[in-house]
């Protein structure tokens, strides 16, 4: 026997062969992964470009989304609190993470990433009251061919973080629209506008919606804008995601 794999426990043994006959890679980078690695190299993750967004109630992405929320007729909204786990770019290899957690039914590494942002959210006061955790639903059809909704796969971390609900129930996406992926900023806006329908119980205080990326923020205004319709301006309406889209 190799010596290296005498030394090793079962469980890691079993990694290092398979990792022989399949090496496991990077999300970010492509490099092979080494035994103690899990999805991400050791220079990938010193590298993580975190937000820190959760540390602070006004943040770049807050400001963005509250300027999409700005009622015309001058109505004021409560500022809402608006956090993600990390930024990237169109050239930056993070942009993987949830590209594979989408369209490569990487559930389990999505996973790990949507825990780092729930621990982020539990370690911030304002996020601390949040009674229910609203994933951005998927048309059923779109739902059903891929096997999953990403958002909620997403949700499901960070309730479990904060202790708080999942309620997938509180927003439908009746309509099905052609896919964000080509559109531009603005096609974007109004192919989603008025997309989801919302349904909240009495005694909710303050709700998170969760996706994967915020890119526009067009979808979570989309579905901010179907919950308010059914939620007194009392009850906060906050949003939650993986990454954020930096444009240079
Ligand atoms: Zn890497």
């Amino acid at each position: 026997m190799d010596p290296l794999f005498a030394k090793l426990d079962l469980k890691t043994s079993c990694r290092a062969l398979a990792d022989l006959l399949m090496p496991r890679l990077c999300v970010v980078c492509g490099q092979v992964l080494n035994l103690r690695e899990d999805y991400i190299c050791m220079g990938c993750e010193m590298d993580f470009p975190y937000t820190h967004f959760w540390e602070s109630t006004h943040n770049a992405m807050a400001d963005e989304f509250n300027a999409r929320i700005l009622v015309p007729d001058g109505v004021h909204e409560r500022y809402c609190y608006a956090a993600a786990l990390f930024f990237y770019n169109s050239q930056s290899g993070y942009k993987n993470i949830p590209r594979q957690l989408k369209y490569n039914f990487k559930t389990a590494q999505g996973r790990l990433f949507a825990r780092r942002l729930g621990d982020a959210l539990a370690g911030a006061e304002h996020f601390l009251d949040v009674d229910a955790v609203v994933p951005v639903p998927l048309h059923w059809t779109r739902r059903w061919k891929r096997g999953y909704n990403q958002a909620e796969v997403i949700a499901e971390e960070v309730a479990a973080a904060l202790g708080a609900p999942l309620r997938a129930d509180f927003l439908k996406k009746p309509r099905r629209r052609s896919s964000q992926v080509a559109a531009d900023a603005q096609s974007r806006a109004s192919n989603i506008s008025g997309a989801f329908k919302a349904n909240v119980p009495e005694g909710v205080r303050h709700i998170l919606i969760v996706d994967d990326t915020f890119t526009t923020g067009s979808t979570l205004a989309a579905c901010y804008a179907a919950l308010r319709e059914c939620v007194p301006c009392q009850v906060r309406i906050s949003v939650a995601t993986l990454a954020f889209v930096k444009n240079n």
